[in-house]
């Protein structure tokens, strides 16, 4: 008996047209964490699920837990591989629920292999019979304690029971490319989770006011790309000086208008960079309302500066929700670290709530854009993260 480990897709069965790329890419994916794992094993496709097997028994927790984060996985189950045998099936069930508490239990057969004499319904009556008596609980099949799968398929069958809960979402790499302006707070790693959650390859961009402002939180953000790495397995971080401009801008403009200015230059200089990187849109973590940069009013005046779509994932999320799920991705500590944010350096004490595009435009008039924008992007370096390379700076670490 082997140990293997089921994984069935999320919303990819959803999806006709496109299910086959959907699945190549999941399948690439699922590859890439197993790598970070062990050199040799087997993967198999097929029936809405893959089949892991040849991974070494002591590794079979850790990959699991891993498998959690890859999107476009509904749900993961650690089980063994049997013999198409009545027998094996009840003795397998047997050893999976030992020391389990549970009280009712439902048998799941699917037997896509109709070589075996018996159908499913006569599988799931036996076997649910035989564990009913040997743990002394009853069958229920609409809210079981317990579900044991049976899958007999081309010459053997899988046994397993219970089921991890997948990532969700869509394979990344199917939705194409996006680029998120990240910074070192809470909101812009999650927004950049959500969008890989939908399948996007997430490239990132941020700006920083050194020397006015630390390394330090320029280090923050590379720390959180490395975290959102293991959910794309690789990632592009574009980092852009942004302190000269800051500097033009508080020399020629009004002070309420500069945070919307920056903001109006950095997705200039972040549409430079998603044209060059073949992205559809920009990313922020703005959320309406937040502060008063993020009024209704001014995000449509940052929007005015840009020919690109830009998506805002957390618009209508609280910061308490969006708190939960930095929790839940691995974010949250870092992003509550004190950082020194290039929009505070030299921002006013009243900026505007509720910006006037002409205001803007006049604004805008004193500057030479085209130049401020070139300036920007010919000093503006990019890294690579990848996630095999971060897993080895993590063993080596512990
Ligand atoms: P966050 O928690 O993501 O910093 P926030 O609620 O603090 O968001 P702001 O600081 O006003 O809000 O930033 C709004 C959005 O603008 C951010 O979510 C991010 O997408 C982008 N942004 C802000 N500062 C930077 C920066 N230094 N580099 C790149 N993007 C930035
Ligand atoms: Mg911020």
């Amino acid at each position: 008996m082997k140990p293997v480990i089921v994984v069935h897709h999320h919303e990819i069965t959803l999806k006709r047209d496109n299910r086959s790329y959907f699945e190549k890419q999941l399948m690439k994916n699922v590859r890439t964490v197993l790598l970070g794992f062990c050199k040799t094993f087997v993967l198999r496709g097929g029936y809405g699920r893959f089949v892991i097997e040849e991974i070494p028994e002591e590794q079979v927790e850790a990959i699991a837990q891993r498998l959690t984060q890859v999107f476009g996985l509904a749900n993961i189950c650690i089980g063994v591989k049997v013999n198409q045998n009545i027998e094996e099936f009840c003795s397998v069930a047997e050893r999976l629920l030992t020391g389990r508490k549970f009280s009712t239990i439902k048998v799941e057969t699917k037997r896509p292999d109709k070589r075996f004499p018996l159908t499913s319904v006569e599988v799931n009556t036996q076997v649910g019979a035989f564990l009913c008596v040997k743990f002394g609980v009853r069958a229920n099949l609409k809210q079981p304690d317990e579900i044991l799968f049976i899958e007999i398929v081309e010459g053997v069958a899988y046994v397993y029971r219970s089921k991890m809960q997948g990532a969700g979402g869509l394979p990344v790499g199917v939705s194409g490319k996006v680029l998120s302006l990240l910074s070192a707070g809470f909101d812009s790693p999650v927004a950049s989770w959500r969008m890989m959650k939908r399948g996007c390859n997430v490239n990132f961009v941020h700006f920083h006011s050194m020397p006015y402002t630390s390394q330090y939180s320029v280090d923050q953000v590379k720390q959180l790309v490395k975290i959102l790495t293991e959910y794309q397995f690789q990632s592009r971080l574009f980092t852009v000086p942004f302190a000269d401009l800051q500097n033009e801008i508080v020399l020629q403009a009004p002070q309420h208008l500069r945070v919307i200015l920056y903001r109006r230059f950095m997705i200039r200089i972040a549409e430079t960079i998603a044209r060059q990187r073949r992205a559809e849109a920009l990313i922020t973590g703005e959320a309406v309302g937040q502060v008063a940069s993020q009024t209704l009013r001014n995000i449509r005046v940052i929007d005015e500066a840009a020919s690109m779509p830009i998506l805002r994932p957390l618009a209508g999320m609280d910061k308490e929700e969006t708190m939960h799920t930095a929790r839940l991705i691995g974010t949250h500590d870092i992003s509550k670290e004190p950082y020194d944010d290039c929009c505070s350096f030299l921002a006013p004490r009243n900026p505007a709530t509720w910006a006037t595009m002409g205001e803007v435009v006049d604004a805008e008039s004193k500057l030479n854009v085209p130049q401020l924008v070139e300036l920007a992007w010919s000093k503006t370096t990019s890294e690579i993260f990848l996630v095999q390379q971060l897993q080895k700076e993590k063993q080596v670490d512990e």
